[in-house]
């Protein structure tokens, strides 16, 4: 971890050029690399050495990207993956197989709800979905011996339930499991999850990372503090020989690096979920200017739900850094500088009136996607959560009437204008 601020790994992380050296990250186009004896490639394929030797497994420009976000975190290794739901998937897959379980917080983006609900079930990994303002003892309950670990995200989509760190680490650790923690609303600048107990952090770079909605892209970040050996039953693909690599042992070998190792050697070799260095290259971009992008989505947002609240025709509006909101004293405490620019809101005229409210707006879109530059509107009921039932929904903490909206980083004149006008159609 570099001792720079946060503003200045933005920008500095992850990469430092040689003497002569380009400048700005330079994209390693290539699938190969080359060495000049057997006998040297032979020892990177025993993972004896490191280098590179495929991109499938590893190139120059996705891991720099990787150790500037993990910089970010705080962490002691991260690795891209090709998308944020890679990222989900990779990140239990790489500690959990057929006949094991997890117990996650049940406000959860769409998808992962789909992943862990159902995808891996049929890969016979269970998962128990816990109210995310249980108590103690209710979280307790829902572990097994075969647990393997504890889910939740930082800031919930759509839901913007502010996750409990402590409770749920704490929880986690009492039953010698990890705490994984999907950081990808509040992002690194507003959130450290390690910070509060999480072991290992993913995110959807897709979203703010990227910010310019230009490039599908996840990551997975292990802040090296989870004990895989005081455990080591629970965990015996780090902690056992992998007969694949000639029967290293990854927390012998690797130490704080074991997990990531584990899930580049085995998880991407063997699927092959990479992040292309073009996206990876431009995601790079995107981090550069996410600490300055952060605060302003935060306080667009923090107006724009203002502005709602007190209009007539707005039933109710959700935004944790909103006072008076559900989860103001979570994200005070966990995210004192500000949570994230999305804000969902209902109008009294309900379903009907959310659907008609939105094709009246001019600049602010309609789009299934969330969290960058422009401003976006979007009706989970109807769009990303649509294969849910009502009971599902609602214990996902989305209303059949939310809109979601997340609010970019134009002039927050221009937004609140367009509001204005399509609030008149409703
Ligand atoms: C979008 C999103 C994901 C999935 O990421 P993709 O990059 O779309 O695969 C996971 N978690 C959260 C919180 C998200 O918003």
């Amino acid at each position: 971890m570099s001792k720079y601020k946060i503003e200045t790994k933005c920008i500095q992380s992850g990469y430092e050029p040689g003497n002569g050296e380009p400048r700005v990250l330079p994209i390693y186009q290539s699938t190969t690399f080359k060495y000049s004896s057997s006998e040297q490639m032979g020892r990177l394929f025993d993972l004896e050495e490191s280098g590179y030797f495929y991109t499938r497994l590893q190139n120059p420009t996705n891991d720099a990207v990787a150790a500037k976000i993990c910089d970010l975190e705080g962490g002691a290794a991260g690795m891209l993956t090709s998308s944020g739901q890679a990222a989900s998937f990779y990140a239990i897959m790489n500690i959990a197989q057929a006949g094991d379980h997890i117990v996650c917080a049940s406000a959860l983006y769409g998808g992962t709800y789909n992943l862990y609900a159902h995808t891996i079930r049929r890969m016979g990994i269970e998962a128990t979905f816990v109210d995310p303002e249980c108590t103690p003892e209710e979280l307790n309950a829902a572990f097994r011996d075969n647990t393997k670990a504890v889910f939740g995200e930082s800031v919930a989509n759509p839901a913007l339930v502010v996750l409990d760190f402590e409770k749920f680490a704490q929880a986690a650790h009492a039953h010698g499991v990890p705490f994984i923690v999907d950081n990808t609303f509040a992002t690194p600048i507003n959130c450290r999850p390690f910070e509060w107990g999480a072991d290992i952090v993913t995110h959807s770079t897709t979203k703010y990372m990227d910010g310019h909605a230009s490039c599908v892209g996840g990551a997975i970040v292990d802040s090296g503090n989870f004990d895989w050996e005081a455990h080591a039953e629970k965990f015996p693909g780090l902690t056992q020989p992998d007969e694949t690599y000639h029967g290293i042992v990854y927390t012998q070998r690797f130490g704080k690096g074991a997990y990531i190792t584990k899930a580049t050697a085995q998880l991407m070799r063997d699927l092959g979920s990479i992040q292309s260095p073009q996206n990876a290259f431009l995601l790079n971009i995107g981090l550069e200017t996410l600490h300055l992008r952060m605060p302003r989505h935060c306080e667009n947002a923090l107006k724009a739900a203002k502005y709602l609240k007190g209009h007539e025709k707005v039933a109710w509006v959700n935004h944790p850094s909103l006072e008076g909101d559900k989860y103001y004293d979570l994200a005070k405490k966990y995210m004192p500088g500000g949570t994230c620019g999305v804000l969902t809101f209902g109008l009294k005229g309900g379903r009907d009136a959310a659907v008609r409210m939105m094709d009246s707006l001019k600049m602010i879109a309609i789009v299934t996607h969330v969290a960058d530059a422009r401003s976006c509107v979007l009706h989970p009921a109807s769009h990303t959560h649509r294969q849910m039932n009502d009971t599902e929904l609602l214990e996902a903490g989305v209303q059949p009437d939310l809109i979601r909206f997340s609010v970019g980083i134009e002039n927050i004149e221009d937004i609140i204008a367009d509001l204005e006008q399509a609030l008149l159609h409703v």
